[in-house]
């Protein structure tokens, strides 16, 4: 891994996500390896053009923290890397983020695949209006194989139990609902008692990941490796697929009394309102 510090002048930043009115990203780049990773378009942006994502993470530095409050704004920790990928241990990057924004009126989201946001409990519980999101795609016998560097599921949720019984607000984010593979039924049934919302994001193939997640399914789910490939053969194909998946998740969650959910299906189509 090549890791370097870099000197950066805005660490809060706006954003055009649907969700949020603000991004902070401590890092550029991961150490997950996710195959559908939709943050690896930041390579280009940031000068390792000619590198492997997530065979380097920019460090932040010498910021300036701006003194706004951000009352009302939703500022999201963890669009594109996991603030606590496995160097957060060691330069606190995020940890220093959240003391700054200790007092802040914002409606804070941080969102993680990692136990070591447990480490930030004691100043998680002093913020105001925190939730931290877990991602939860699939089972961890295949997130072995699609997230190979990451926590695994399961470590997740017991991270989201702790922080539950710690009395700080957590939530599940099932993305990507991967076509097939991710059963998003038995994920929210092994969070509901925990999660204050659930969140959900379909699989999208727009960017250069297409191929490496159709070799990867090939390679290891060959019995279904044409089923996959249809889904995404044609707009049509996809659409149809994922507005039943949809219908279906909508009634699925009629089922799970009041357990608040969100859809975030067909992303790039969203308007900010
Ligand atoms: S954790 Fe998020 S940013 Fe990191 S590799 Fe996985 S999808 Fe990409």
């Amino acid at each position: 891994m090549n890791v370097k510090h870099v000197n950066t002048r805005n660490i809060i930043t706006k954003t055009k996500l649907p969700s949020a009115d603000y991004t902070v990203n401590p890092y550029i780049g991961c150490t997950h390896g996710c195959v559908y990773c939709y943050a690896e378009f930041m390579a280009r942006f940031s000068g390792h053009n000619d590198e492997k994502w997530c065979n380097f993470l920019d460090v932040k530095e010498n910021y300036d923290f701006p003194t706004d409050k951000f009352q009302d704004k939703t500022i999201l920790i963890g669009s594109a890397t996991d603030p606590y990928n496995h160097f957060e241990k060691q330069f606190e990057k995020t940890r220093s983020i959240l003391l700054h924004l200790t007092d802040s009126l914002a409606h804070i989201e941080i969102l993680t695949k990692s136990p070591i946001v447990l480490r930030d409990i004691d100043i998680l519980s002093r913020m105001k209006n925190i939730a931290v999101g877990f991602s939860l795609s699939v089972s961890d016998e295949i997130a072995r194989i699609t997230e190979p560097a990451a926590p695994l599921p399961s470590e997740r949720i017991e991270a989201m139990r702790v922080l539950h019984s710690a009395g700080i607000r957590v939530f599940a984010f099932i993305s990507p609902v991967f076509p097939l593979f991710s059963d998003y039924q038995a994920i929210v049934k092994s969070v509901e008692k925990y999660a204050a919302y659930i969140g959900f994001e379909n699989l999208n193939l727009r960017g250069g990941f297409r191929s490496r997640v159709f070799a990867l399914v090939k390679e290891h789910f060959p019995q279904i490796f044409q089923r996959f490939i249809s889904i995404y053969y044609s707009k049509q194909a996809f659409y149809k697929y994922w507005h039943t998946q949809e219908r279906e998740i909508h009634e699925f969650m009629q089922t799970m009394k009041n357990l608040p959910y969100k859809m975030q299906f067909f992303h790039g189509d969203a308007k900010k309102k």
